[in-house]
């Protein structure tokens, strides 16, 4: 037993558990199909100009990346309208969560977020001292921004809203974030995470980055994990009042985005086909797994991501055991609150047939 004390705030909290990785459960079941619907990653890989960008990368490996990566902060200024002062980049957008936390808590501060949304808030923010006040969604797992006004009080610091929501896959209509954010008293940050933001297909979306003058207490988050398919490299950004993103720089770690990831995110800017069939395809597997769902008599939650909540009406833990047997990992939601449900990534025409079959079949065991 160690007798040396952490900090008592890690009693409350435990080590991130992430979707199973492939080759764990290839080990574990000793087989070599193993299809990944957990994580939310590009089924399609990422595009092939990032690639050639990690590779001409190599011969630099030993210089430090360039602490504020600038080439191409110049370049996605240009891309969203914004100005440079605006941008940080993080070692993912997990990192900015963490540098806002750390950058703006004080020892109970309170945070407003969604129950239940992306669990690194909630982490963070106990991490740094704050007090998580977690707000119940609405039916269809939508956040209740009215009850997250009325939760707002003397203490509160920040709020968190994903917007698409993780896990549901939900949206806000933009009137109705704008009216909330119009509420916000200005001296608490309000952070819009938008990790899915290119998979949205809808035109009632609020447009974060067209306020941000207007409510500089405003944050957006953006990844490129997700749609552009570089998760294992780490690269997301923040877009932000230029006095934030000062601070920001002066808690982070200096060389927090490395090189190849910032070559690659350079470079998947420049492949709008890559982005285009991504969407494409993920709407068409979107609809597959609707239509699947409906005959299944299943319901979900409507997604504007390239993930979907699914009601089983079975336990999920029995779900998400048997789909391992077959050699497909999700994420079952019993662990977010919802006992029944399951978040399945959407993936390939055949990953997404493979799924379907397999959980017809447990579902009539
Ligand atoms: C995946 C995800 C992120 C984190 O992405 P990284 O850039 O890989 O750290 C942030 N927020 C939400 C809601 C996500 O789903």
């Amino acid at each position: 037993m160690n007798t040396i004390s952490p900090r008592s705030q890690m009693e409350e909290i435990s080590m991130y558990s992430p979707g199973k990785p492939i080759e764990e459960l290839q080990r574990e079941l000793g087989i070599t199909h193993v299809i990944k619907m957990a994580s939310n990653e590009n089924p399609y890989g990422a595009s092939p100009l990032a690639q050639k960008a990690i590779t001409a990368e190599i011969k630099d490996t030993h210089y430090y990346p360039e602490i504020t990566a600038p080439v191409l902060k110049h370049k996605l200024a240009h891309r969203l309208d914004v100005n440079e002062n605006q941008l940080i980049f993080g070692n993912g957008s997990d990192e900015i969560i963490g540098m806002l936390t750390r950058t703006y808590l004080q020892e109970n501060d309170e945070v407003i977020m969604a129950s239940v949304t992306f669990p690194r808030y909630k982490t963070n923010v106990i991490i740094d001292g704050g007090i998580p006040i977690e707000v119940p969604m609405k039916q269809g797992g939508l956040h209740d921004l009215q009850a997250m006004t009325n939760a707002i009080t003397e203490s509160t610091k920040m709020i968190f809203v994903c917007n698409p929501n993780n896990p549901t896959g939900t949206i806000i209509s933009a009137h109705e974030l704008l009216e909330f954010i119009k509420n916000v008293p200005p001296h608490i940050l309000v952070i819009v995470d938008e990790a899915y933001y290119e998979y949205i297909r809808s035109d009632d979306y609020f447009a974060t980055l067209h306020y941000l003058d207007e409510y500089p207490n405003l944050i957006a988050l953006r990844t490129f994990s997700k749609i552009y398919g570089l998760a294992s490299l780490r690269i997301g950004y923040g877009i932000m009042h230029p006095s934030i993103v000062s601070e920001l720089l002066k808690s982070k770690d200096p060389f927090n985005v490395n090189r190849f990831a910032q070559a690659a995110a350079l470079a998947c800017l420049d492949d709008y086909e890559f982005m285009r069939t991504t969407q494409e395809q993920n709407n068409a597997g979107r609809q597959y797994l609707e239509n699947e769902f409906k005959r299944l008599d299943l319901s979900y939650f409507s997604t504007h991501t390239n993930f979907i909540m699914v009601d089983t009406n079975m336990a999920a833990e029995t779900i998400n055991d048997e789909l391992l047997k077959r050699g497909i990992i999700i994420r079952p939601g019993h662990m977010m609150g919802y006992p029944t449900m399951i978040r399945v990534t959407i993936g390939t025409t055949d990953e997404n047939q493979l799924f379907i079959s397999a959980l017809e079949e447990i579902l009539s065991i």
